[in-house]
This record gives C-alpha cells, structure tokens and sequence, in this order.
C-alpha cells in the first residue's frame, strides 16, 4: 500500500443555492480515496464510524480497491455528521452543524498492512490526532501531506505548530495562510510558513487555482472555469487525494513532479464540485479524467515573442 490517509469518514447534509441533501456520504478520507482509486493508487483509510455507517458505503469503497482495514466501526457510536450552507458565489459557507460523534474520542490504529505507507496523507482533523499517526508508525513515511484549517489555528495552535514542524507539504486556503503567518502577501505567507517546517508550501484560491512554494521558487495554476459548479465540498480532500495519488505513482517527490501533481489535483476536484458530495467523483472515469488533464494543459500553455 502507497497511500496511507488519515481523516474524516462522514455523512454529510449540504445546501447550496441549487438545491438541499439528506445525509450524504462525506468526510475527507472519503474523497481522497476516491480520487486515489481513479489514479488506481493503492490507499488505505484509517478512521472510525458508528454502527450507523451503511456497509454499502464501505463496500464501495473496498469495491474501487481502499483498504478499509484502518476504519474502526464503533457499533454503540454515531458517525461524524456536518452540515453546512454555501452562499450564492460559492466561495464560502457556513457550517450549520458539527456533530462530532465517534470522532470526539478518534484514537487512530495503524493496521501491519499500512505500516509502510510511502506517503501519509493527514486529512483535516485535530493536530492532536495527526500527530499521533505519525508518531505510531514505525517508520516514517517518505513524505507526510498535511491538511488543516483555521478552526484548529483558533482553538489547537500550539499542537497544530508542532504538527506542521514535521511536515513535508501542507496544503492550506489563502485565508488560512493569511492567519497562520500573519503575512497579507502570499509570498511572504508561504516564506514564513516554510520556516515552520514544510519544504514544500501549497495554498488554494479555490476558483482562482493555487500556488506551490518550493526554495524560493512558485508554481501557479488557475482553476478550470466549469459551466457548473454546483457543491464544493470535498473540493479540497479531491485535490489533496489527486496531488498525492500522482506522486504515489511516480514515486518522485521533485518540485517539477510536484507541479504536475498540483494539475491532477485540480483538474480532480473540478469533478467533484459537479454534482453534491461524492457522486460525480464516483462517477468519473480514467478516459474523462485524462481529457480533463487535457483541457488544464490547452487553458494553460501559450507561446509568446517578446
Ligand atoms: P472541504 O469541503 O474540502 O473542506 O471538506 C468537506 C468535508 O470535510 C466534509 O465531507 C465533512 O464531512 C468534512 N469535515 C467538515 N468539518 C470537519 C471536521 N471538523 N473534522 C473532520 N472532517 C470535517
């Protein structure tokens, strides 16, 4: 196994201005591992549900080959549920409910089988959490990903910083950025954030693309502009799931392989905003994922004499 992900394993109630779910099947393990089953990507998810999670969700999951060996099913317990409302631009929303359930108590178990994961792929958690996984496996991975969010720099920073000090690449929003380092400047965010300790800085715009910093050097893609966008969640788990999925397969953590695996990323997520939650995703297929990867190279590449 490639790809170990640490992170939430959900169900999720969304409103966006085209319409409203029930609970749906969400959490951010979810939607990397999807994404790393259309790279065909090994990985394998180490979380936990409550006895209402539907063994129809899992076998779905086992079906596009995830290891869910690492999901602990706690039969007494409820599974994770978050709700949350998008405004009309669909660039932010407001989380209507937390309910943290099982998760409140997430004590991560390291299958044998996953000990020697080459990456590790910490979702959006406690930094308490994502410390302890790394700190449980044996060896550490050849490269740890980190996602995190500004709920956890409000309420964990202490912990959070000693989370990201061991850190390879952390993939964060702009206004994340902003409040981490202090800095409006994304450059001078991303500088201040590599001193911090991860060599390799990402920071998303959201429709806008997203930056890779790297000794001094940047990367920058736009989004895909899509014709519909009609729920972002899971948008960011995608593109982390997509940009990891890439270097498990080339096996190469360069910055140059690193800028392709930021346009597998996006060109990932771009799926998952199509329909809500996980339905586009578990949808697409390797032919549609290559021509999307197409359309970023043509919407990107130019010639010009000066
Ligand atoms: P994103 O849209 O990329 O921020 O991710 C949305 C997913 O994150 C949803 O499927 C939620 O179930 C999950 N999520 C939301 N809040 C949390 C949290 N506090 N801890 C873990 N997962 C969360």
């Amino acid at each position: 196994m490639k790809l170990l992900v640490v992170g939430s394993v959900a169900f999720d109630a969304i409103e966006t201005p085209f319409g409203k779910t029930d609970k749906i099947l969400g959490g951010a393990a979810t939607y990397i591992s999807i994404a790393s089953s259309i790279l065909n990507v090994k990985s394998g998810i180490v979380s936990v549900v409550g006895g209402d999670f539907p063994q129809s969700d899992l076998d779905m999951l086992t079906g596009r080959g995830v290891n869910i060996e690492g999901i602990e099913i706690i039969k007494e317990g409820k599974t994770f549920f978050w709700s949350g409302k998008y405004h009309n631009d669909l660039n932010s929303r407001d989380t209507l409910v937390t309910e943290v359930n099982v998760l409140e108590n997430f004590d991560p178990k390291i299958p044998e089988s996953m000990q020697d994961a080459e990456i590790l792929l910490l979702g959006n958690l406690h930094p308490g959490v994502q410390l302890s996984v790394l700190e449980k496996m044996r060896n550490r991975p050849k490269l740890v990903i980190l996602d995190t969010m500004n709920f956890w720099m409000d309420s964990a920073l202490d912990i959070l910083l000693q989370m990201i000090a061991k850190t390879d690449v952390i993939s964060i929003n702009d206004e994340e950025a902003r409040q981490l380092s202090g800095e409006y400047s994304l450059v001078k965010a991303a500088q201040k954030i590599h001193a911090m300790g991860p060599k390799f800085v990402i920071i998303k715009k959201g429709e806008h693309g997203a930056l890779l910093f790297h000794e001094g050097k940047v990367f920058a893609i736009p989004a895909l502009p899509l014709e519909d966008v009609f729920d972002p969640t899971g948008a960011g788990d995608t593109f982390a799931g997509g940009f990891a999925s890439y270097l498990a397969k080339k096996e190469d953590f360069s910055f140059e392989t690193m800028k392709s695996a930021l346009i597998v990323g996006s060109a990932m997520a771009s799926f998952t905003v199509e329909k809500f939650g996980t339905q586009r995703l578990e949808e697409v297929t390797e032919s549609e994922m290559i021509a999307r990867i197409k359309s970023f190279k043509e919407l990107t590449t130019f010639e010009v004499e000066v």
